[in-house]
């Protein structure tokens, strides 16, 4: 452990722009795998879990994201799976910290994002960002009434995933601190 903030990572919409409406975005290599989550959701003998989930990603974004000044830990329904098909194609350790979710897509009695809670438990306290698709200001509320220390939740859109403009305030804010 380290005195860095932690960078905890969403994978669907900030790392695989699954709303980008070009099949492959430039810098993007597309990739069709078996996620456990989603081949739990689809029909079994069917065409769409014989192909895979399609997904887009940056090779180029582990190295980004390596080079910033966090420690980087896993905040996805892919949990295990993101070290095992995620990482190994865009460049980062096969072992990052995974946040363990018990409770997928379950309604939050606040209507706070399900993985919310369990990310400010996981983070124990320690600064952080989070990138994710899915936050709302309900979140954004939450994480500034129950954390002590510094937190800033990023909303990444869908259809662009992490850009530029998110890199240099991933980096601005870890300097601030
Ligand atoms: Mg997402």
């Amino acid at each position: 452990m380290t005195d860095r903030p932690l960078l905890l990572l969403d994978v669907d919409g900030p790392l695989n722009p699954f709303g980008a409406r070009i099949w492959r975005p430039r810098g993007y290599v597309t990739r069709r795998v078996h996620p456990a989550n989603w081949s739990a959701r689809q029909k079994p003998g069917s065409r769409r879990l014989r192909r895979g989930l399609r997904i887009r990603l940056n090779p180029a974004h582990g190295q980004r994201l390596l080079g910033l000044p966090y420690e980087l830990a896993w905040a996805t329904t892919w949990m295990h799976e993101a070290n095992e098909m995620i990482g190994p194609v865009i460049g980062l350790p096969r072992d990052l910290p995974v946040i363990e979710f018990d409770n997928l897509f379950t309604e939050d009695p606040d209507g706070l994002y399900w993985k919310t809670r369990r990310v400010l438990e996981w983070a124990a306290g320690r600064p952080f960002v989070w990138v994710d698709d899915m936050i709302t200001d309900l979140d954004v509320r939450h994480v500034a009434e129950h954390h002590d220390t510094a937190a800033l939740l990023l909303r990444i859109d869908p259809r662009r995933g992490l850009r530029e403009e998110e890199f240099t305030e991933l980096e601005r804010w870890a300097r601030a601190l």
